[in-house]
């Protein structure tokens, strides 16, 4: 069936048609300086699948928008924890801290998220335009706690992603982990 629009209809449809084409223009054109400020910096495969299982833990890949998660929040967690805003908050808190927070070694030193970082990007809507306007949201030092390998990420220890789990782990976790692991010990 053919329809006939009026001069007014059709110029309206070719400004619509035009806006979207620019949009997507635009996008590609961003997409690619990304990546291209990326080249040589390839990201080894276990980092890869860790962020993609991230994703899919915190239900990012769901929904039309987030089909390709390489290049959506991937890119977001990648451009927050790979910022000099994030070597900053980690200097900090290493300043700070200089210990386990559990134990009080010294050795293999890592900085752990009290809340985690999903949950901040999710409750603030944080995105890959704005995440800068949320530095204090996402750099504070308040949110972050030294610990030390065994202790935080060793998954051959009692570490605490190991007992709480590798995501999505609060503020609690932490308390009630350091709380059960210096039980243990005392006892
Ligand atoms: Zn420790
Ligand atoms: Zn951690």
């Amino acid at each position: 069936m053919i329809e006939l629009y009026g001069e007014e209809k059709a110029t309206q449809i070719k400004n619509k048609l035009s806006n979207s084409l620019k949009g997507y223009i635009h996008t590609k054109e961003r997409n690619k300086k990304i990546s291209e400020s990326k080249k040589g910096k390839k990201r080894p495969q276990w980092v890869i699948d860790k962020l993609r299982n991230t994703m899919l833990k915190n239900g990012f890949g769901i929904g039309k928008k987030n089909n390709n998660w390489k290049g959506g929040i991937t890119d977001l967690f990648y451009l927050i924890t790979e910022s000099r805003f994030n070597d900053a908050w980690k200097y900090k808190i290493k300043k700070r801290d200089k210990v386990c927070a559990i134990c009080g070694s010294k050795k293999r030193l890592q900085v752990h998220h009290l809340r985690n970082l999903a949950t901040l990007i999710i409750e603030n809507k944080i995105n890959k335009d704005n995440w800068r306007d949320f530095r204090n949201v996402l750099f504070d030092i308040n949110n972050g706690v030294l610990l030390c390998y065994d202790h935080h990420n060793n998954p051959y220890t009692d570490s605490l992603h190991q007992v709480k789990g590798r995501k999505k782990t609060t503020k609690e976790d932490f308390y009630v982990y350091k709380y059960e692991i210096q039980n243990k010990c005392s006892v």
